[in-house]
């Protein structure tokens, strides 16, 4: 067990390591951000911050240093210099890092666990034509579908929908490092979301749907549709089964599209989710809190809805400009992250509303 008034380190200094650092406090902890970025919104709120990249061996050993554990806010930081952080102390691994960074790798280990992603065929650029490579692949799955980098995608970059073969020539991007999938026809999208300890005990939240816009996150609710709530078994095996081959501690989220034939895997996060804001006033204890408790080594706190319906939307952009406004409606619980620039499709801040 990590003692109350140690440190909890934190690579990344977005949002989501704002609201860890935030019920690491509560706990009584002190928290220290590791970022490339000066303007980090985690460090903000926490004891220390390191500003340096992520390819920095000496900064992040003497950022381990200080640190009694350490845990990842965003999936993509570079694996490699984490050689630096002494062994066990990155408590949530590199394995999940790694797998959760490549899309193929992810489908594939996925896969083998018995779970099913959309149909996909892997460009990478083995081919001496990767015109032909990609549109092989193209015929492969079928069209519709969407090309995607296979690193560095997120909140719908690095993603392009393919209607017909003609649209593929006018695409500008590299013919390598990509994978095509094909469109899944879904009833709903919802997300697993789990904490669990490194003794592999495993809790579950209730799954919300999820309704994505210009692929981000738009808002999440509960309860969600019975198409969801008939598919939430299966999606739960298929994601204690990636948690326990990762070996993975605290809390991460798997999402779904629930579809006629069942649930088909769409991605992971090996950290806490945007679908699981709601957690914070929706759950007994937050994604945040049990992340904590996970990382640290303390029991986990009931997972369970309270009240009965729950909606979590995002602020993306100018929506969080008004803030009398959205403070108007009294049963608002609003949460800003602090963000300096309102950048079109930047996660502004979240409001939860219960009941
Ligand atoms: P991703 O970044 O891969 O999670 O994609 C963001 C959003 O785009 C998803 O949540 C879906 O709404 C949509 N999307 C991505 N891949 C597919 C797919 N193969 N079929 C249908 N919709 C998709």
């Amino acid at each position: 067990m990590i003692p109350t008034g140690a440190t909890i380190g934190i690579l990344g200094g977005g949002q989501l390591g704002r609201m860890i650092a935030m019920a690491a406090a509560q706990l009584g902890y002190r928290c220290h951000v590791f970022a490339p970025e000066k303007d980090s919104v985690a460090a903000e709120v926490s004891a220390d911050f390191t500003c340096a990249s992520w390819h920095d061996q000496a900064a992040l050993s003497g950022f381990a240093q200080d640190c009694a554990v350490i845990t990842y806010e965003f999936e993509n930081v570079p694996v490699a210099p984490l050689a630096a952080i002494p062994d066990g102390r990155l408590i949530s691994g590199r394995r999940a890092l790694e797998v959760a960074q490549d899309r193929l790798a992810e489908k594939r280990f996925v896969a083998e666990l018995g779970g099913r992603p959309a149909p996909y065929a892997a460009v990478d650029g083995g081919a001496a034509d990767g015109e032909a490579e990609l549109r092989e692949a193209v015929e492969r799955v079928g069209l519709p579908g969407i090309l995607k980098t296979r690193r560095d995608g997120y909140d719908g970059k690095g993603q392009w929908r393919v209607a017909s073969l003609r649209e593929i020539d006018g695409l500008r991007i590299p013919r390598s490092g990509l994978v095509f999938e094909g469109l899944v026809r879904f009833e709903a999208e919802f997300s697993v979301i789990l904490a669990r300890r490194a003794d592999g005990v495993i809790a579950f939240w209730d799954s919300a749907q999820n309704v994505h816009q210009g692929g981000i996150l738009a808002r999440s609710f509960l309860p969600p549709s019975q198409a969801v709530l008939d598919q939430v078994d299966e999606a739960r095996a298929l994601s204690r089964k990636v948690a326990d081959a990762l070996g993975y501690v605290g809390v991460m989220a798997l999402e779904f599209f629930a579809t006629a034939d069942g649930p088909v895997f769409n991605e992971m996060a090996p950290r806490v989710h945007n679908s699981g804001h709601w957690t914070i006033e929706g759950a007994v204890t937050s994604q945040f809190e049990n992340h904590v408790r996970a990382i640290c080594g303390l029991p986990l706190g009931d997972t369970s809805t309270v009240g009965g319906q729950v909606e979590m939307r995002n602020l993306i952009g100018d929506e969080a400009a008004d803030v009398a406004g959205l403070l108007g409606d009294p049963q608002a619980h609003l949460h800003l992250y602090g963000k300096a620039e309102a950048r079109p499709g930047r996660k502004m801040g979240h409001v939860t509303r219960i009941g």
